[in-house]
């Protein structure tokens, strides 16, 4: 391992890209206090703390010094009022900068070595969720769901967040913001911005370095191809009922001794033992027709050996090979992201990052620019659990975040 990621470093390529950031107002340089609000935002989710800002605002005009100036090189505190209007214009693809730059700062040092999975390859998730949800505040960029005579109204993010099993940390990527525009559908508007995404980022990873993880919703042709161009390998959730063409090649094969690969593991949890139980099959078509994409599928089943109660039951469709080697593997990626998912939307609900703070919504962009501070908070916490062991300990004093 190399040097630990040191917070100012991770800060740094915060400031370099606020310093970047094209000015959106006119007449003198104002530059100082855009950088000043972004850092003002960064901090507060950092600090989970409200008021830091405000107590800061004190301590300056006490003591004539402040640790928002002092930790984040705040130089002049922006008040609420003035953070929301110098970042609510500001494009959301123009605070990515810092996501990469802290990514490949870990890779480099090889601190994300542990999590390399499946094939030597990094696992990341790709999930919707809803962030800033209301009933009355809303901008025009917000998706409406009307419910009776009730509206509400939130913004929809793509996550992507790299995890692995046995790793307590997840690392959030670039997320991408899902747009009304991009069609009526859940679906649609995930499947765009999953596109837009893997576009636009898979530049950031060598060719086959990455498997990516989706739920079923994605399990389809145009993704799974979407992914291959892009020398990406996915390991994706495939339901018997939304992939009926796989599973009646499957029920063929099944009649055919041999066909399908099984491996059976037994396992101790504690309590019982369990088994485990792995089915899996190579190049199945992915849909009807001549041109279906050919899939690899594995299931995994874990019964309780003395009841014979069902604990857990899924299937996949991967472009890995399967066989008795790479089954365990494959099936342990696809189950993470499960965690790695429901991680996401934690940071989204709850963990103290105070997303809700009155800051409000804004009119263009800001409260999507929240968002991205609020993970990179986020990312920062995480990177610091990784590789510094003083963090480690003032965590372990704390408890949770
Ligand atoms: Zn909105």
């Amino acid at each position: 391992m190399g040097k630990p990621f040191r917070f100012k470093q991770m800060l740094k390529s915060v400031k370099e890209t606020l310093e970047k950031i094209p000015e959106h107002r006119r007449g003198q340089n104002k530059q100082y206090e855009l950088k000043d609000a972004g850092l003002s935002a960064l901090s507060l989710f950092y600090m989970q703390s409200p008021s830091f800002l405000s107590w800061q605002q004190d301590m300056e005009k006490k003591r004539g010094k402040n640790n928002a100036r002092s930790l984040f090189g705040i130089e002049r505190i922006p008040s609420d009022e003035q953070v929301k209007n110098l970042l609510d214009p500001v494009q959301e693809k123009d605070v990515g900068g810092p996501f990469w730059a802290i990514y490949h700062g870990l890779e480099e040092r090889g601190q994300l070595d542990g999590y390399r999975h499946v094939g030597e390859t990094y696992l990341v998730s790709l999930d919707g969720t809803q962030h800033h949800s209301s009933a009355k505040v809303h901008c025009e960029q917000c998706r409406v769901t009307i419910r009776g005579e009730k509206a509400t109204y939130a913004h929809q993010v793509l996550l992507a967040m790299v995890g692995a099993p046995g790793q307590e940390q997840v690392i959030p990527l670039q997320p991408e913001f899902i747009t009304p525009q991009d069609g009526h559908e859940k679906q649609d508007c995930e499947q765009a911005a999953i596109k837009r995404w893997v576009k636009e980022h898979a530049k950031e990873f060598a060719p086959w370095d990455v498997t990516v993880l989706t739920d079923d919703l994605h399990c389809h042709q145009p993704t799974c191809e979407l992914l291959a161009e892009h020398e990406m390998y996915f390991i994706l959730t495939c339901k018997e009922d939304s992939h009926i063409a796989l599973y009646e090649e499957l029920a063929l094969l099944e009649r055919v001794e041999g066909a399908i690969g099984s491996q059976s593991v037994r396992r101790w949890n504690g309590r019982y033992h369990e088994r485990w139980l792995y089915h899996w099959a190579n190049s199945l078509p992915l849909r009807r027709g001549a041109d279906a994409l050919l899939v690899n599928w594995c299931e995994l089943t874990i019964v309780n050996e003395a009841t014979g109660e069902r604990l857990y039951g899924n299937a996949w469709a991967t472009n890995h090979t399967l066989n008795a080697a790479t089954v365990q593997d494959v099936t342990a990626g696809g189950r993470s992201r499960w965690k790695v998912g429901n991680e996401g939307i934690n940071v989204l609900k709850n963990q103290g990052y105070h997303f809700e703070h009155n800051f409000g919504h804004g009119k263009a962009h800001l409260s999507n620019i929240l968002l991205c501070f609020l993970l990179l908070a986020f990312l920062m916490h995480s990177v610091l659990h990784l590789t510094c062991e003083r963090y480690q300990s003032v965590r372990k004093a704390l408890g949770a975040r």
